[in-house]
């Protein structure tokens, strides 16, 4: 009988102490992401590094009722901040965290100057105002493959040989929605080719002649003994 009368009992015992303890459990979370520190959101202020998922995803559309928006603004104002700190001569949103289409290519006049007039004749390296291309559609226009080294500052310090086609015709949008396009050849017909990679999840190193990457200060590093440190944001 005391048995019995127990068992009967124990049932809306557990009930009540189930849901004290999915409740305790949920005051527990709330409590503790009080105190936990909040990780930084993209977009980020720094640019990803090979490794990062959303590198290798293949980025979205913006959509285009979107591109004014406030939250649009503050991403192309980040992506173009990062785009100078960085002293880049392109850059995509997937690098600061963003998976959606937009990138941005400029070829600065001390960058002509940093490679001297030898290396820009043989790269076809010229100064090449700002653009912004959003929802980019690209097409090859001129199927020679021209070989040069190339970098990207989603693989910090490292540099390899990549083959890509000599020219290219984008398309897309510009800050304000309206259409623009452009028929690019020599460098900037490989920085549009690298950021659509961007675009599509891919880095230069799926296509790069293996065995031509190399850390661009291993000189430096024997010279050091090792003592060179690497920032990852400027
Ligand atoms: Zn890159």
């Amino acid at each position: 009988m005391f048995q019995h009368t127990n068992i009967l009992n124990k049932r809306p015992v557990i009930l009540v102490l189930t849901r004290c303890r999915s409740s305790f459990a949920k005051f527990r979370e709330w409590y503790r992401d009080l105190w936990a520190p909040q990780l930084p959101a993209p977009p980020f202020k720094h640019v990803c590094q090979i490794g990062d998922p959303t590198l290798r995803l293949k980025a979205g559309d913006v959509p285009l009722e979107e591109i004014s928006s406030d939250r649009m603004k503050h991403i192309l104002l980040v992506l173009r901040s990062v785009m100078k700190n960085y002293k880049s001569v392109g850059i995509s949103a997937p690098q600061i965290g963003i998976p959606l289409r937009i990138m941005m290519i400029e070829i600065p006049e001390y960058v002509v100057k940093h490679f001297g007039p030898e290396v820009c004749k043989t790269r076809e390296i010229v100064t090449t105002p700002f653009r912004v291309f959003i929802n980019p559609v690209m097409e090859i226009t001129d199927f020679k493959q021209t070989v040069f080294p190339e970098a990207c500052e989603s693989l910090k310090g490292m540099s390899a040989l990549v083959p890509r086609y000599r020219g290219v015709h984008i398309k897309g949008h510009e800050y304000d929605g309206s259409p623009t396009e452009w028929d690019a050849t020599g460098w900037a017909a490989r920085i549009i080719q690298h950021e659509m990679d961007h675009l599509n999840g891919r880095i230069y190193t799926d296509i790069m002649e293996c065995k031509s990457l190399q850390v661009d200060l291993w000189k430096t590093i024997n010279a050091k003994q090792g003592n060179v440190y690497i920032k990852y944001n400027k």
